[in-house]
């Protein structure tokens, strides 16, 4: 419950005057939001309120709110501004949150650390000489640096829980199937769910299961998403719960990283099972490759003609389309389309696509195993702590920081990253996995966890 709603959003507000000029988290920022906040004020007064009343809550960019810019930090979508609400927009509002602005990221949500946003880099407000994390940067850094309650990101391959990690704040990704993606604009069909990211502690993780009760359950205008949020997010087990750890995983990550994220899942108290992922190898491959392939479809529609910055129609048809999508789409982008044409192509299809496919139909299984034997899975969310802006050379280096995350998008089980600790005042995160609809236990054992 916010106590004072008007002073709240005014608190909020200010810090992003005071700070957001270094860190760079929004891209803009509604500061018409207090007149909401007054007929919310006077709401609660009558004690008509909703469950998020006065809650000040960042959007990430590729989220559309009606009449606002969704521009994906892209310069395609610079101009665009969104005709309609995403449901998880109109859900809020009518709780009551207060939405506070929209948030910078990755462009088109590709990549690790929003350095692929074409406006700026987001900063991270424990080091401003290192990343937020990404592609969920913008919107990490605005709960971080006490911008926003709350925030809302997406996540197909680690995206909220990546930033939260880095930024010392709970970021997750809930089972996929249970939050619409109707208005999120989208990166990879099959692997996305819109997410919640909340500060540190026990109250913060109590708000973000608030905020997936308000937003998830069934919505007619995605055909993914039937269930309901119902019991998912309360407890559901009576046992002690058993905890898995993945070797592999572990092994994965520096040194530091690895103990402190161990000390804590030790401090849990739960019985604890060793587990062993060989294929944890092909985790990358299989990631990008189905990423890549549905991120290449979906990036179709920006040809200058039906949506992006308008193409030059005095030009030929394949001429005016192939400049709209060069001069606007950056360097990652690019290569994500290239790579994922190539691999869907009919020639090599089965070479890559159908192969990676197969991978993912494994690993499924094989979660479901482990997860037949433990109740959840730790690991360390990231298998370091941020790094310096501009550290990652090449893609391939960024693309292996998303080794721990990328599962629960193949799988669909739903992830949690609670901060774990720091090293050297930076923030670990700590991941736990759980079973399909048991966010319950996940959001338990995180609560627990900030206990220890
Ligand atoms: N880092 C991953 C990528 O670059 C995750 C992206 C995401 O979850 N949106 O693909």
């Amino acid at each position: 419950m916010i106590a004072d709603i008007e002073e709240n959003i005014h608190k909020k507000l200010d810090a992003i005057k005071k700070t957001d000029g270094k860190i760079r988290a929004f891209v803009d920022i509604f500061n018409d939001c207090t007149e909401r906040a007054q007929e919310i004020a006077k709401k609660t007064k009558a004690g008509r309120a909703g469950k998020l009343a006065g809650t000040v809550i960042s959007v990430k960019g590729n989220i559309c709110i009606k009449g606002r810019r969704a521009t994906c930090s892209s310069k395609m979508l610079e101009n665009y501004i969104a005709p309609y609400n995403a449901t998880v927009i109109d859900r809020l509002l009518a709780e009551d949150a207060i939405i506070i602005g929209s948030t910078n990221m990755d462009e088109f949500a590709c990549g690790s650390d929003t350095t692929s946003s074409a406006f700026y880099p987001t900063r991270n407000p424990h080091d401003t000489t290192r990343v937020a994390g990404g592609s969920s940067g913008g919107a990490a850094a605005s709960v971080a640096a006490g911008m926003c309650d709350a925030a809302l990101g997406s996540d197909t391959g680690g995206s909220v829980r990546c930033p939260a990690s880095f930024c010392g704040v709970t970021g997750m990704k809930p089972t996929y199937g249970t939050v619409s993606r109707y208005g999120l604009i989208d990166m990879a069909m099959s692997l996305e769910q819109i997410g919640a990211m909340t500060g540190n502690g026990k109250d913060a993780i109590e708000l973000n299961r608030k905020t997936l009760e308000v937003i998830g359950g069934p919505d007619k205008r995605d055909a993914q998403c039937n269930y309901s949020i119902g019991k998912m997010t309360k407890r559901t087990h009576a046992k002690p719960p058993t905890i898995g750890i993945i070797n592999q995983f572990f092994d994965a990550c520096d040194k530091a990283v690895s103990n402190t994220v161990m000390r804590q899942v030790d401090k849990l108290g739960y019985e604890v099972m060793e587990l062993s992922l060989e294929e944890t190898k092909y985790l990358i491959p299989t990631y990008y490759l189905i990423m890549c392939t549905e991120f290449a479809s979906a990036m179709q529609k920006y040809d200058g003609y039906k949506y992006g910055q308008k193409a030059d129609i005095a030009k030929s048809l394949a001429e005016s389309v192939s400049e709209a999508r060069s001069n606007h789409f950056g360097k990652e982008v690019k290569r994500r389309i290239l790579l994922g044409t190539y691999v869907s192509m009919k020639e090599v299809q089965d070479d890559w696509y159908t192969c990676a496919l197969g991978v993912r139909k494994a690993l499924t299984q094989k979660f479901e195993k482990f997860l037949g034997e433990v109740d959840l899975i730790a690991s360390p969310t990231m298998p370091t702590v941020a790094w310096k802006i501009g550290e990652k050379a090449t893609p391939t280096e960024m693309y292996a920081a998303d080794i721990l995350t990328v599962t629960a998008n193949l799988t669909g089980l739903p992830a949690i990253s609670v901060n774990a600790g720091e090293i050297g005042g930076l923030p670990v995160g700590m991941q736990l996995m759980g079973r399909k609809f048991e966010e319950g236990l996940v959001y338990e054992t995180a609560a627990m966890a900030m206990d220890k």
